[in-house]
Protein backbone atom coordinates (compact mmCIF):
# COMPACT_ATOMS: atom_id res chain seq x y z
CA UNK A 1 0.00 0.00 0.00
CA UNK A 2 1.92 3.46 -1.19
CA UNK A 3 0.23 6.83 -0.88
CA UNK A 4 2.45 9.30 -2.27
CA UNK A 5 2.88 11.09 1.03
CA UNK A 6 6.20 9.52 2.39
CA UNK A 7 4.52 10.27 6.57
CA UNK A 8 1.88 8.31 5.47
CA UNK A 9 4.09 5.63 4.02
CA UNK A 10 6.05 5.11 6.80
CA UNK A 11 3.24 5.02 9.40
CA UNK A 12 1.52 2.31 6.72
CA UNK A 13 4.78 0.70 6.71
CA UNK A 14 4.91 0.19 10.51
CA UNK A 15 1.31 -1.01 11.46
CA UNK A 16 0.75 -2.82 8.14
CA UNK A 17 -2.60 -3.21 6.49
CA UNK A 18 -4.98 -3.73 9.45
CA UNK A 19 -3.35 -1.41 11.48
CA UNK A 20 -4.02 1.92 9.12
CA UNK A 21 -7.32 2.71 7.36
CA UNK A 22 -6.75 5.04 4.34
CA UNK A 23 -9.59 5.38 2.40
CA UNK A 24 -12.62 8.33 3.20
CA UNK A 25 -15.42 5.71 3.26
CA UNK A 26 -13.30 3.42 6.00
CA UNK A 27 -12.39 7.08 7.85
CA UNK A 28 -15.27 9.26 7.58
CA UNK A 29 -16.58 7.29 10.75
CA UNK A 30 -14.11 8.49 13.23
CA UNK A 31 -14.71 12.41 12.12
CA UNK A 32 -15.99 13.08 15.17
CA UNK A 33 -17.87 11.78 18.50
CA UNK A 34 -21.40 11.75 19.66
CA UNK A 35 -21.23 15.68 20.80
CA UNK A 36 -22.37 16.45 17.78
CA UNK A 37 -19.55 18.93 17.28
CA UNK A 38 -18.28 19.09 13.61
CA UNK A 39 -15.18 16.57 12.54
CA UNK A 40 -13.20 17.09 8.94
CA UNK A 41 -12.34 13.40 7.59
CA UNK A 42 -9.25 11.98 9.25
CA UNK A 43 -5.98 12.14 6.40
CA UNK A 44 -5.96 8.70 8.37
CA UNK A 45 -6.69 5.92 11.09
CA UNK A 46 -4.13 4.64 13.07
CA UNK A 47 -4.66 1.50 14.72
CA UNK A 48 -1.58 -0.22 16.35
CA UNK A 49 -1.72 -3.00 18.69
CA UNK A 50 0.60 -2.51 21.08
CA UNK A 51 2.48 -0.48 23.33
CA UNK A 52 5.17 -0.33 21.69
CA UNK A 53 3.63 0.31 18.21
CA UNK A 54 2.20 3.22 19.47
CA UNK A 55 4.88 4.63 20.40
CA UNK A 56 6.57 4.64 17.38
CA UNK A 57 3.62 5.50 15.55
CA UNK A 58 3.74 8.94 17.74
CA UNK A 59 7.82 9.02 16.94
CA UNK A 60 7.08 8.84 13.39
CA UNK A 61 3.72 11.80 13.76
CA UNK A 62 6.70 14.09 15.62
CA UNK A 63 9.54 13.51 12.95
CA UNK A 64 6.93 14.11 9.98
CA UNK A 65 4.64 17.17 12.14
CA UNK A 66 1.79 15.67 11.86
CA UNK A 67 -1.07 15.96 14.34
CA UNK A 68 -3.13 13.79 15.88
CA UNK A 69 -6.44 12.83 17.55
CA UNK A 70 -6.61 9.99 20.52
CA UNK A 71 -10.08 8.11 19.87
CA UNK A 72 -11.64 5.58 21.97
CA UNK A 73 -15.38 4.67 22.23
CA UNK A 74 -16.25 8.22 20.19
CA UNK A 75 -19.14 8.56 23.07
CA UNK A 76 -17.65 11.95 24.06
CA UNK A 77 -20.12 14.94 24.79
CA UNK A 78 -18.08 17.73 24.20
CA UNK A 79 -15.83 17.56 20.85
CA UNK A 80 -12.79 16.23 22.58
CA UNK A 81 -12.65 13.81 19.92
CA UNK A 82 -13.45 15.74 16.90
CA UNK A 83 -10.75 15.82 14.05
CA UNK A 84 -9.84 18.97 12.43
CA UNK A 85 -8.87 19.46 9.63
CA UNK A 86 -5.41 17.53 8.76
CA UNK A 87 -5.30 15.26 11.68
CA UNK A 88 -4.80 12.05 12.04
CA UNK A 89 -6.67 9.58 13.82
CA UNK A 90 -5.12 7.72 16.80
CA UNK A 91 -7.86 4.81 17.69
CA UNK A 92 -7.45 2.62 20.49
CA UNK A 93 -9.41 0.03 19.34
CA UNK A 94 -6.86 -3.04 18.87
CA UNK A 95 -5.42 -2.04 22.08
CA UNK A 96 -8.06 -3.98 24.03
CA UNK A 97 -9.01 -6.66 26.93
CA UNK A 98 -8.32 -6.81 30.67
CA UNK A 99 -4.43 -8.36 31.05
CA UNK A 100 -5.21 -9.17 35.00
CA UNK A 101 -7.37 -8.99 37.96
CA UNK A 102 -5.76 -9.30 41.63
CA UNK A 103 -8.47 -10.36 44.06
CA UNK A 104 -6.56 -9.91 46.77
CA UNK A 105 -5.05 -6.46 46.03
CA UNK A 106 -8.33 -5.05 44.32
CA UNK A 107 -6.85 -4.14 41.54
CA UNK A 108 -7.29 -4.56 37.46
CA UNK A 109 -5.44 -4.26 34.80
CA UNK A 110 -6.57 -3.52 31.21
CA UNK A 111 -5.55 -2.12 27.79
CA UNK A 112 -7.11 1.49 27.53
CA UNK A 113 -9.38 0.63 23.99
CA UNK A 114 -11.22 -2.10 26.44
CA UNK A 115 -15.03 -1.01 26.90
CA UNK A 116 -15.78 0.02 30.31
CA UNK A 117 -18.61 -2.83 30.31
CA UNK A 118 -16.10 -5.66 29.49
CA UNK A 119 -14.28 -4.37 32.51
CA UNK A 120 -17.23 -4.03 34.81
CA UNK A 121 -18.16 -7.35 34.18
CA UNK A 122 -14.52 -8.90 34.15
CA UNK A 123 -14.86 -7.67 37.59
CA UNK A 124 -18.26 -9.13 38.70
CA UNK A 125 -16.87 -12.31 37.80
CA UNK A 126 -14.28 -12.74 40.49
CA UNK A 127 -16.74 -10.85 43.00
CA UNK A 128 -15.88 -7.15 42.39
CA UNK A 129 -16.77 -4.29 41.02
CA UNK A 130 -14.94 -1.38 39.13
CA UNK A 131 -17.32 1.32 40.55
CA UNK A 132 -17.26 3.90 37.96
CA UNK A 133 -20.29 3.54 35.80
CA UNK A 134 -21.89 5.55 33.07
CA UNK A 135 -24.92 5.01 30.33
CA UNK A 136 -22.37 5.07 27.32
CA UNK A 137 -20.59 1.89 29.19
CA UNK A 138 -20.90 -0.82 26.64
CA UNK A 139 -19.05 1.67 23.88
CA UNK A 140 -17.38 4.38 25.96
CA UNK A 141 -13.37 3.28 26.34
CA UNK A 142 -11.40 3.07 29.51
CA UNK A 143 -9.25 5.16 27.91
CA UNK A 144 -11.58 7.75 27.31
CA UNK A 145 -12.96 7.50 30.54
CA UNK A 146 -9.75 8.61 31.75
CA UNK A 147 -8.48 11.01 29.43
CA UNK A 148 -11.80 12.65 30.13
CA UNK A 149 -11.74 11.96 34.11
CA UNK A 150 -15.59 10.37 34.02
CA UNK A 151 -18.10 10.91 36.59
CA UNK A 152 -21.64 8.87 36.35
CA UNK A 153 -24.07 7.62 38.45
CA UNK A 154 -22.39 6.52 42.10
CA UNK A 155 -19.23 9.38 42.14
CA UNK A 156 -21.46 10.20 45.42
CA UNK A 157 -20.05 6.67 46.69
CA UNK A 158 -16.96 6.34 44.80
CA UNK A 159 -15.51 9.35 43.37
CA UNK A 160 -14.70 10.02 39.47
CA UNK A 161 -12.20 8.42 37.36
CA UNK A 162 -9.55 10.13 39.30
CA UNK A 163 -10.16 8.12 42.34
CA UNK A 164 -10.24 4.70 40.93
CA UNK A 165 -7.31 4.47 39.05
CA UNK A 166 -3.46 3.49 40.64
CA UNK A 167 -1.65 3.68 37.88
CA UNK A 168 -1.04 4.08 34.07
CA UNK A 169 0.58 3.80 30.78
CA UNK A 170 1.17 6.68 29.12
CA UNK A 171 2.49 7.71 25.54
CA UNK A 172 3.74 10.93 25.35
CA UNK A 173 3.98 13.46 22.24
CA UNK A 174 7.56 12.14 21.36
CA UNK A 175 6.79 8.77 21.58
CA UNK A 176 8.37 8.07 25.25
CA UNK A 177 6.86 5.48 27.09
CA UNK A 178 5.67 6.94 30.35
CA UNK A 179 5.00 3.65 32.34
CA UNK A 180 3.64 4.17 35.82
CA UNK A 181 2.00 1.20 36.58
CA UNK A 182 1.39 1.71 40.46
CA UNK A 183 -0.20 -0.92 41.83
CA UNK A 184 0.19 0.27 45.49
CA UNK A 185 -2.35 1.86 47.54
CA UNK A 186 -0.05 4.17 49.13
CA UNK A 187 2.88 5.97 47.14
CA UNK A 188 4.33 9.20 48.12
CA UNK A 189 7.26 9.27 45.72
CA UNK A 190 6.90 12.50 44.10
CA UNK A 191 4.58 14.08 42.14
CA UNK A 192 1.70 11.95 41.32
CA UNK A 193 2.20 11.88 37.84
CA UNK A 194 -0.83 9.91 36.32
CA UNK A 195 -3.37 12.69 37.53
CA UNK A 196 -1.97 14.89 35.13
CA UNK A 197 -2.77 12.78 32.33
CA UNK A 198 -6.26 11.61 33.92
CA UNK A 199 -9.36 14.13 32.51
CA UNK A 200 -6.42 15.82 30.35
CA UNK A 201 -8.45 14.94 26.85
CA UNK A 202 -6.00 13.42 25.06
CA UNK A 203 -4.03 16.76 25.20
CA UNK A 204 -0.67 15.61 27.45
CA UNK A 205 -0.66 11.65 26.46
CA UNK A 206 -1.82 8.97 24.90
CA UNK A 207 -3.33 6.35 28.32
CA UNK A 208 -2.16 2.87 26.84
CA UNK A 209 -3.04 0.83 29.80
CA UNK A 210 -4.45 0.86 33.27
CA UNK A 211 -4.42 -0.53 36.98
CA UNK A 212 -7.93 0.18 38.57
CA UNK A 213 -9.38 -0.13 41.87
CA UNK A 214 -11.99 -2.92 42.52
CA UNK A 215 -13.96 -2.70 45.31
CA UNK A 216 -16.09 -5.79 46.87
CA UNK A 217 -19.32 -6.29 44.34
CA UNK A 218 -22.42 -4.69 45.96
CA UNK A 219 -24.42 -8.05 47.06
CA UNK A 220 -27.53 -6.20 47.74
CA UNK A 221 -28.93 -3.11 46.58
CA UNK A 222 -32.13 -0.67 47.40
CA UNK A 223 -33.41 1.50 44.05
CA UNK A 224 -36.17 3.50 45.04
CA UNK A 225 -37.85 6.54 42.84
CA UNK A 226 -39.32 9.22 44.86
CA UNK A 227 -41.58 12.34 43.75
CA UNK A 228 -40.73 15.31 46.23
CA UNK A 229 -42.93 18.92 46.41
CA UNK A 230 -39.54 20.81 45.28
CA UNK A 231 -35.91 21.16 45.08
CA UNK A 232 -35.72 22.37 49.44
CA UNK A 233 -37.19 18.81 50.08
CA UNK A 234 -34.96 16.90 47.53
CA UNK A 235 -32.06 19.23 49.26
CA UNK A 236 -33.19 17.61 53.29
CA UNK A 237 -33.70 14.35 51.75
CA UNK A 238 -30.23 14.27 50.71
CA UNK A 239 -28.78 15.34 53.97
CA UNK A 240 -31.11 12.77 55.48
CA UNK A 241 -30.25 10.12 53.33
CA UNK A 242 -26.42 11.25 53.68
CA UNK A 243 -26.64 10.99 57.49
CA UNK A 244 -28.36 7.87 57.93
CA UNK A 245 -26.64 5.35 54.97
CA UNK A 246 -23.21 7.40 55.19
CA UNK A 247 -21.07 5.47 52.14
CA UNK A 248 -23.53 3.56 51.68
CA UNK A 249 -25.47 5.97 49.36
CA UNK A 250 -24.76 5.22 45.94
CA UNK A 251 -26.96 7.22 43.87
CA UNK A 252 -28.67 10.27 43.84
CA UNK A 253 -30.65 11.54 41.10
CA UNK A 254 -32.52 14.60 40.20
CA UNK A 255 -35.01 14.52 37.77
CA UNK A 256 -37.34 18.22 37.65
CA UNK A 257 -40.47 17.97 35.71
CA UNK A 258 -40.06 19.10 32.38
CA UNK A 259 -37.76 16.28 31.95
CA UNK A 260 -39.75 14.11 33.16
CA UNK A 261 -42.90 15.07 31.25
CA UNK A 262 -41.20 14.95 28.17
CA UNK A 263 -39.36 11.41 28.65
CA UNK A 264 -42.32 10.16 30.12
CA UNK A 265 -45.99 11.54 28.41
CA UNK A 266 -44.52 13.52 25.77
CA UNK A 267 -42.14 11.42 23.60
CA UNK A 268 -42.99 8.56 25.31
CA UNK A 269 -39.34 7.33 25.59
CA UNK A 270 -39.96 5.02 28.74
CA UNK A 271 -42.94 3.65 30.87
CA UNK A 272 -42.93 5.98 33.77
CA UNK A 273 -42.90 4.17 37.45
CA UNK A 274 -44.62 6.43 39.45
CA UNK A 275 -47.64 7.91 39.28
CA UNK A 276 -48.82 11.57 40.00
CA UNK A 277 -47.43 15.30 39.45
CA UNK A 278 -44.44 16.16 41.69
CA UNK A 279 -41.76 18.98 41.72
CA UNK A 280 -39.10 16.88 41.64
CA UNK A 281 -38.61 13.03 41.17
CA UNK A 282 -35.21 11.45 42.58
CA UNK A 283 -33.52 8.31 41.65
CA UNK A 284 -31.86 6.51 45.31
CA UNK A 285 -29.87 3.93 45.03
CA UNK A 286 -28.05 2.39 48.53
CA UNK A 287 -25.99 -0.59 48.76
CA UNK A 288 -26.45 -2.65 51.76
CA UNK A 289 -25.65 -6.51 53.48
CA UNK A 290 -28.34 -8.93 53.98
CA UNK A 291 -31.95 -8.30 54.39
CA UNK A 292 -31.43 -6.05 57.36
CA UNK A 293 -30.66 -3.13 55.32
CA UNK A 294 -33.83 -3.75 53.13
CA UNK A 295 -35.49 -3.53 56.40
CA UNK A 296 -33.71 -0.29 57.79
CA UNK A 297 -34.14 1.39 54.06
CA UNK A 298 -38.07 0.68 53.93
CA UNK A 299 -38.29 2.26 57.40
CA UNK A 300 -36.32 5.30 56.64
CA UNK A 301 -38.41 5.85 53.98
CA UNK A 302 -41.28 5.40 55.77
CA UNK A 303 -39.83 7.83 57.88
CA UNK A 304 -39.79 10.23 55.25
CA UNK A 305 -42.97 9.89 54.16
CA UNK A 306 -44.11 10.20 57.68
CA UNK A 307 -43.00 13.34 58.10
CA UNK A 308 -44.11 14.89 54.01
CA UNK A 309 -40.50 14.99 53.18
CA UNK A 310 -41.62 12.82 50.08
CA UNK A 311 -44.64 12.76 48.23
CA UNK A 312 -44.94 9.47 46.74
CA UNK A 313 -42.35 6.74 46.22
CA UNK A 314 -41.69 2.97 44.64
CA UNK A 315 -39.43 0.59 45.96
CA UNK A 316 -38.06 -1.56 43.06
CA UNK A 317 -38.92 -5.31 43.79
CA UNK A 318 -37.35 -7.14 41.42
CA UNK A 319 -34.22 -6.57 38.91
CA UNK A 320 -36.80 -5.73 36.23
CA UNK A 321 -38.37 -2.70 38.66
CA UNK A 322 -34.56 -1.45 39.03
CA UNK A 323 -34.04 -0.93 35.46
CA UNK A 324 -37.18 0.31 34.26
CA UNK A 325 -36.46 3.08 37.25
CA UNK A 326 -33.10 3.88 35.87
CA UNK A 327 -34.55 3.72 32.17
CA UNK A 328 -36.02 7.00 32.86
CA UNK A 329 -32.63 8.42 34.26
CA UNK A 330 -31.13 6.68 31.23
CA UNK A 331 -33.20 7.76 28.26
CA UNK A 332 -31.28 11.30 28.27
CA UNK A 333 -29.30 9.37 25.86
CA UNK A 334 -32.17 9.06 23.40
CA UNK A 335 -33.00 12.88 23.47
CA UNK A 336 -31.40 13.77 20.42
CA UNK A 337 -34.41 12.22 18.03
CA UNK A 338 -37.05 13.38 19.72
CA UNK A 339 -35.77 16.70 21.20
CA UNK A 340 -34.32 18.01 18.33
CA UNK A 341 -31.78 20.44 18.19
CA UNK A 342 -29.90 21.44 21.16
CA UNK A 343 -27.53 22.50 23.89
CA UNK A 344 -26.42 19.97 26.55
CA UNK A 345 -25.26 22.02 29.04
CA UNK A 346 -22.69 19.87 31.67
CA UNK A 347 -22.62 22.02 34.55
CA UNK A 348 -21.38 21.90 37.95
CA UNK A 349 -23.11 24.18 40.98
CA UNK A 350 -22.52 23.34 44.67
CA UNK A 351 -25.81 21.12 45.60
CA UNK A 352 -27.35 24.05 48.24
CA UNK A 353 -27.15 26.73 45.44
CA UNK A 354 -28.49 24.46 42.58
CA UNK A 355 -31.90 25.13 42.86
CA UNK A 356 -31.70 29.21 42.93
CA UNK A 357 -29.39 28.64 40.03
CA UNK A 358 -32.04 26.75 38.11
CA UNK A 359 -34.47 29.62 38.80
CA UNK A 360 -32.20 32.09 37.25
CA UNK A 361 -31.59 30.15 34.22
CA UNK A 362 -35.03 29.56 33.65
CA UNK A 363 -35.45 33.34 34.25
CA UNK A 364 -33.10 34.19 31.86
CA UNK A 365 -33.70 31.73 29.12
CA UNK A 366 -37.56 33.27 28.88
CA UNK A 367 -36.25 36.38 27.42
CA UNK A 368 -35.24 33.61 24.16
CA UNK A 369 -38.55 32.77 22.31
CA UNK A 370 -39.47 29.41 21.72
CA UNK A 371 -36.51 27.95 24.19
CA UNK A 372 -37.39 25.23 25.65
CA UNK A 373 -35.11 23.45 28.51
CA UNK A 374 -35.50 20.16 29.95
CA UNK A 375 -33.51 19.45 33.95
CA UNK A 376 -31.71 16.06 34.65
CA UNK A 377 -28.77 15.39 36.42
CA UNK A 378 -26.65 13.65 39.11
CA UNK A 379 -27.68 15.79 41.83
CA UNK A 380 -25.87 14.84 45.15
CA UNK A 381 -23.20 15.95 43.01
CA UNK A 382 -24.40 19.34 42.23
CA UNK A 383 -23.96 18.10 38.08
CA UNK A 384 -26.54 19.53 36.11
CA UNK A 385 -27.24 18.53 32.73
CA UNK A 386 -29.42 21.75 31.24
CA UNK A 387 -30.39 20.92 27.73
CA UNK A 388 -32.03 23.63 25.78
CA UNK A 389 -33.75 23.25 22.66
CA UNK A 390 -31.67 25.72 19.44
CA UNK A 391 -34.66 24.87 16.84
CA UNK A 392 -33.09 26.29 13.86
CA UNK A 393 -31.62 29.46 15.42
CA UNK A 394 -28.13 30.32 13.66
CA UNK A 395 -24.76 29.92 15.32
CA UNK A 396 -24.71 33.63 16.63
CA UNK A 397 -28.34 33.55 18.58
CA UNK A 398 -26.95 29.92 19.65
CA UNK A 399 -24.06 31.73 21.38
CA UNK A 400 -25.86 33.99 23.08
CA UNK A 401 -28.03 31.18 24.78
CA UNK A 402 -24.86 30.24 25.54
CA UNK A 403 -23.36 33.38 27.34
CA UNK A 404 -26.23 33.93 29.47
CA UNK A 405 -26.04 30.69 31.09
CA UNK A 406 -22.26 30.56 31.08
CA UNK A 407 -22.81 34.09 32.62
CA UNK A 408 -24.71 32.54 35.42
CA UNK A 409 -22.49 29.35 35.87
CA UNK A 410 -19.42 32.24 36.93
CA UNK A 411 -22.08 34.58 39.20
CA UNK A 412 -22.56 31.22 41.25
CA UNK A 413 -18.51 29.82 40.92
CA UNK A 414 -19.66 26.63 39.13
CA UNK A 415 -17.76 24.85 36.36
CA UNK A 416 -18.77 24.99 32.56
CA UNK A 417 -18.55 21.23 32.72
CA UNK A 418 -18.49 18.89 35.82
CA UNK A 419 -17.87 15.44 34.22
CA UNK A 420 -17.83 15.75 29.95
CA UNK A 421 -14.77 17.74 29.71
CA UNK A 422 -14.08 21.23 27.80
CA UNK A 423 -13.04 19.42 23.93
CA UNK A 424 -14.12 21.80 21.68
CA UNK A 425 -17.14 22.88 22.41
CA UNK A 426 -16.67 24.37 25.71
CA UNK A 427 -13.14 25.82 25.25
CA UNK A 428 -14.23 29.50 24.88
CA UNK A 429 -16.12 29.22 28.09
CA UNK A 430 -13.39 27.94 30.08
CA UNK A 431 -12.69 31.84 31.52
CA UNK A 432 -15.50 31.78 33.07
CA UNK A 433 -14.74 29.19 35.80
CA UNK A 434 -10.52 28.90 35.88
CA UNK A 435 -9.35 32.58 36.25
CA UNK A 436 -5.92 33.78 34.06
CA UNK A 437 -3.56 32.00 36.47
CA UNK A 438 -4.90 28.43 36.57
CA UNK A 439 -4.93 29.04 32.37
CA UNK A 440 -1.56 29.90 31.93
CA UNK A 441 -0.67 26.89 34.23
CA UNK A 442 -2.61 24.62 32.24
CA UNK A 443 -0.65 26.47 28.98
CA UNK A 444 2.55 25.86 30.20
CA UNK A 445 2.55 22.38 31.71
CA UNK A 446 0.52 21.66 27.67
CA UNK A 447 3.74 23.30 26.41
CA UNK A 448 6.02 21.20 28.44
CA UNK A 449 4.50 18.17 27.22
CA UNK A 450 3.37 18.58 24.01
CA UNK A 451 5.35 21.79 22.75
CA UNK A 452 4.52 21.28 19.04
CA UNK A 453 0.91 20.80 19.53
CA UNK A 454 0.58 17.20 17.73
CA UNK A 455 -1.71 16.08 20.47
CA UNK A 456 -5.04 16.94 19.84
CA UNK A 457 -4.61 20.16 18.79
CA UNK A 458 -7.28 23.03 19.57
CA UNK A 459 -9.64 21.01 22.67
CA UNK A 460 -9.42 22.38 25.82
CA UNK A 461 -7.64 25.70 25.24
CA UNK A 462 -8.69 28.15 21.65
C1 LIG B 1 -25.59 7.86 26.60
C2 LIG B 1 -24.37 8.53 27.17
C3 LIG B 1 -24.26 8.66 28.55
C4 LIG B 1 -23.13 9.28 29.11
N1 LIG B 1 -23.06 9.40 30.46
C5 LIG B 1 -21.96 9.98 31.01
C6 LIG B 1 -21.87 10.15 32.43
O1 LIG B 1 -22.79 9.83 33.19
N2 LIG B 1 -20.76 10.69 32.91
C7 LIG B 1 -19.71 11.10 32.11
O2 LIG B 1 -18.69 11.58 32.63
N3 LIG B 1 -19.79 10.98 30.77
C8 LIG B 1 -20.88 10.44 30.20
N4 LIG B 1 -20.96 10.33 28.84
C9 LIG B 1 -19.87 10.86 27.99
C10 LIG B 1 -18.82 9.83 27.51
O3 LIG B 1 -19.34 8.53 27.47
C11 LIG B 1 -17.58 9.90 28.40
O4 LIG B 1 -16.96 11.16 28.24
C12 LIG B 1 -16.55 8.80 28.12
O5 LIG B 1 -15.57 8.87 29.12
C13 LIG B 1 -15.88 8.90 26.76
O6 LIG B 1 -15.18 7.69 26.50
P1 LIG B 1 -14.81 7.27 25.00
O7 LIG B 1 -13.98 6.05 25.03
O8 LIG B 1 -16.03 7.22 24.16
O9 LIG B 1 -13.88 8.50 24.59
P2 LIG B 1 -13.87 9.35 23.24
O10 LIG B 1 -15.19 10.01 23.04
O11 LIG B 1 -13.34 8.56 22.12
O12 LIG B 1 -12.80 10.47 23.64
C14 LIG B 1 -13.06 11.37 24.68
C15 LIG B 1 -11.79 12.21 24.94
O13 LIG B 1 -10.77 11.37 25.45
C16 LIG B 1 -9.62 11.36 24.58
N5 LIG B 1 -9.15 9.97 24.57
C17 LIG B 1 -9.85 8.85 24.27
N6 LIG B 1 -9.08 7.76 24.47
C18 LIG B 1 -7.89 8.21 24.91
C19 LIG B 1 -6.67 7.58 25.30
N7 LIG B 1 -6.53 6.25 25.29
N8 LIG B 1 -5.63 8.36 25.70
C20 LIG B 1 -5.75 9.71 25.74
N9 LIG B 1 -6.87 10.36 25.37
C21 LIG B 1 -7.92 9.61 24.96
C22 LIG B 1 -10.14 11.87 23.25
O14 LIG B 1 -9.11 12.50 22.52
C23 LIG B 1 -11.21 12.86 23.70
O15 LIG B 1 -10.64 14.08 24.06
C24 LIG B 1 -22.10 9.76 28.25
C25 LIG B 1 -22.21 9.61 26.86
C26 LIG B 1 -23.34 9.03 26.32
C27 LIG B 1 -23.43 8.89 24.82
Amino acid sequence: MTTRDPALDALAALLGESGILLGPADCARYATDVSGERGELPRAVLRPANTQDLSEVMRLCHRHGLPVVPQGGRTGLSGGASCLDGNLVLSLERMTGVIAIDPDALTLVAWAGTPLQTVQEAARERGLEYPVDIGSRSTATIGGTIATNAGGIRVIRHGMTRQNILGLEVVLANGTILSDLNELPKNNAGYDLKQLFIGSEGTLGIVTRAVMKLVPATTHANTALLGLSDYGAALDLLGSARRRFGPQLVAFEGMWPSYWDFVCEEAKLVRPPLSGRHGLYVLLETAHEGASGEEAFEAWLGHCLENELVEDGVIAKSLAETRSIWAVREAVGELDAAFGAHINFDLGIVPSRLGSFIEACDRALAAFVDCRSLHVGHMGDGNLHLIVSTGSRGPQEVHEIENVIYGLVGEWHGTVTAEHGVGTLKRHWLSRCRDESQIAVMTRLKALFDPFGRLNPGKIFE
